[in-house]
């Protein structure tokens, strides 16, 4: 993120001694003279304006001001000795600088009311126009304390019917896993035998693919393109979008706020879609019949097309035992080729009537 600074606000400070609202750069208050104490924060006032004066913003970026070690007096940025009691301080403490005094606001903002004589002010004022009084700036207001809700306790019949679920869920996967695995085993003679065997067919076709226009391959024209967030930077970059945050103050220390805003820097690029020939699947020639005779379909391909890497088989054996037909399918060329017709075999059933496995 890139910080922007916007300008300078002047801020206000209010003197505890006397509870005078004070201007950010008057170092002592403009009622009882007392000097700004280290510990007495600048706050934003109600309207905030830029400051758009050379002297101002040069005073901001000069610096946090200098408490003078001995008597504790504000003093400007780059100072040797003290305004107020001529100390020296190169030992002064410097205000803090650098918090985030809260959300810049400008334009005009609620009148303020005299607290002495309820009197409306102008929300730059800092003595009230009536009774010559010092206005207070509004204090954000104090957010009550939520009490946490309570979770919510799930109800106990809730609690006992999750648990007969979950038994009988575990059950039910037992029971059927038990009746699976059991097998049992009988005597066949295979019946009759078939197989079938695929292989793909390949074609070297037009398929669409998109990217960055960038990154399309020479030699291909791109076909529909559309602008598209590419990355997200933090400085500023040729022909990026600028995406910014709300403006804030931060305290320079000097009894000016600096505004700033944070801002990345959007980069679009045109993503498109394009066309390129690649080796695609299109079709797959199969090859079948009802004997141990197999063989890979060998298919007619035209001048753009290959036979693909993907190639299957399935073989069927059919018994009867028991009076009763029981299929078996398995890729296991070798195996199939042992059952001939007539053949005994050992076939583990399960409890589902499936054959699970065979055996001579
Ligand atoms: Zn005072
Ligand atoms: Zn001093
Ligand atoms: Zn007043």
């Amino acid at each position: 993120m890139a910080r922007k600074k916007l300008g300078v606000v002047e801020l206000r400070w209010t003197c505890p001694k006397c509870n005078t609202l004070n201007l950010g750069t008057a170092r002592t208050c403009q009622s009882c003279g007392a000097p700004q104490p280290e510990d007495v924060r600048f706050e934003l006032p109600e309207r905030q304006e830029l400051v758009t004066d050379e002297s101002a913003k040069a005073k901001a970026a000069a610096g946090p001001d200098i408490h003078c070690p001995y008597c504790g007096a504000r003093n400007p940025a780059g100072s040797q000795t003290c305004s107020q009691c001529s100390g020296d301080l190169s030992e002064g403490a410097l205000r803090k600088a650098g918090l985030v005094l809260g959300a810049f606001k400008s334009g005009p903002q609620a009148q303020l009311a005299c607290p002495r004589c309820g009197a409306s002010n102008p929300d730059t004022a800092t003595v009230c126009q009536q009774c010559g009084g010092s206005l207070e700036l509004k204090k954000p207001a104090e957010k009550a304390a939520q009490p946490a809700q309570p979770a919510a306790r799930p109800q106990p019949w809730l609690i006992v019917a999750l648990i007969v679920l979950a038994i009988m869920v575990c059950g039910g996967i037992a029971l059927f896993s038990a009746l699976g695995s059991r097998t049992q085993g009988i005597t066949g003679v295979v019946e009759a035998v078939s197989w079938e065997r695929t292989v793909s067919i390949e074609g070297f076709v037009p398929v669409e693919r998109q990217d960055w226009q960038d990154r399309i391959p020479a030699g291909i024209e791109p076909g529909a393109c559309e602008p598209r967030l590419r990355e997200v930077v933090a400085e500023p970059v040729p022909d990026a979008t600028e995406v910014c945050g709300t403006p804030y103050s931060v305290d320079t220390g000097s009894g000016y706020a600096e505004v700033v805003q944070d801002c990345e820097y959007h980069v679009y690029a045109s993503y498109c879609s394009y066309l390129v020939d690649e080796w695609v699947q299109v079709n797959v020639a199969s090859a079948s019949g009802a004997d141990l005779a197999t063989f890979w379909p060998d298919p007619q391909l035209a001048s753009d097309q290959r036979l693909g890497e993907q190639r299957q088989e399935a073989y069927t054996i059919v018994f009867s035992a028991d009076e009763e037909q029981y299929n078996f399918t398995t890729d296991d060329y070798s195996l199939f080729q042992q059952a001939q017709v007539g053949s005994t075999w050992t076939l583990n059933v399960n409890s589902f009537g499936e054959v699970v496995s065979i055996a001579r």
